[in-house]
């Protein structure tokens, strides 16, 4: 038995929930597997009824798994991808200097770190103390970043040597097995008013709509919960967290979620080379550039907060 039936909001528990849609396993070998999204009446959280184990997690990280393939998977064009992936990581930079006013010796967690290029450029912009985690290695084990702590291990298993001043989850808490012990632990490794930086998909904004069952925010069976506003004042208790900012964009440009939702619709063969795929990228990157441009101003599918300890 690889998929156990959830019968409670992860949010809030509540049994109370409705479906909401249902997809394929998504940026995967074509297939016909189904997965059912319930919206939680009580808190409005969007969550997956049919989970597969974690143990058998793994078969959805394949050679169709475009982030974990990095700019490799374009070929030729490997390095406008790298420069883009530097793009995105300083923007990130930039958001976690602008909340923490520049101050100097940062204690950063990276949770779900991948290929730990942002934690290396925050070293390096901020001159702080970096540490990532991630269930695999697979991002960090043929590179070496000796300035960067770098453990495989999961964030309930983390054992860490001190406290930090910002833990940052790039794309990872809808990932997240284990809701209510994971913001547990992140509450017991921050100082007092240290912060969460959470980005995540948001089911609300207008390429969910418009794409529907490829939206690629559902990343089904690897996404397990989409956040509504509600969801995050529930899962973070006002008596321990204040939530300081919620912004309904993020630093992922809303338009590289919308075209991989295209690219499921078009059935693309994900683990081919993207290389014929770019010039058409380029060419509507140029042409939708006036609708993107208010992703600030309309809800286009990303959201980012920042949680403070309180
Ligand atoms: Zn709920």
């Amino acid at each position: 038995m690889n998929q156990v039936s959830f019968v409670c909001c992860p949010v809030c528990k509540s049994a109370n929930h409705t479906h909401f849609i249902s997809t394929k396993a998504l940026m995967h070998k074509l297939n016909n597997e189904c997965y059912v999204f319930n919206k939680c009446i009580a808190c409005k959280a969007v969550f997956l009824t049919n989970r597969v184990n974690e143990s058998v997690l793994n078969d959805y990280y394949t050679d169709s798994y475009l982030p974990y393939k990095g700019s490799g998977a374009w070929g030729k064009f490997s390095s406008f991808v790298e420069r883009s992936q530097k793009q995105l990581d300083l923007k990130r930079v930039r958001f976690v200097a602008n909340i923490t006013e520049s101050r100097a010796d940062l204690n950063i967690l990276d949770v779900g770190c991948g290929n730990p290029s942002f934690l290396h450029l925050v070293q390096q912009k901020l001159n702080a103390k970096c540490t990532g985690i991630d269930f695999s290695d697979y991002g960090w084990k043929n590179s070496s970043f000796d300035k960067i702590t770098l453990i495989k291990t999961t964030i309930a298993e983390f054992e860490p040597s001190g406290f930090f001043d910002v833990i940052t989850l790039w794309h990872y808490l809808e990932h997240d097995y284990h809701l209510g012990e994971t913001v547990e632990k992140l509450y017991k490794c921050l100082i007092p008013g240290g912060k969460l930086i959470i980005e995540v998909p948001d089911y609300n904004g207008i390429s969910a709509k418009m794409q529907k069952q490829f939206w690629q925010g559902w990343h089904s069976p690897r996404h397990l919960t989409l956040f509504s506003k509600k969801s995050f004042h529930s899962l973070f208790a006002h008596n321990k967290w204040k939530i300081v900012k919620h912004l309904r964009y993020g630093t992922l440009d809303a338009f590289t979620l919308w075209w991989l939702g295209k690219m499921e619709k078009k059935q693309i063969n994900w683990s081919n080379s993207m290389e014929k795929e770019f010039w058409p990228l380029v060419f509507l990157k140029i042409v939708s550039f006036s609708f993107f441009i208010f992703e600030k101003v309309f809800p286009m599918g990303i959201q980012l907060l920042v949680i403070e300890k309180k």
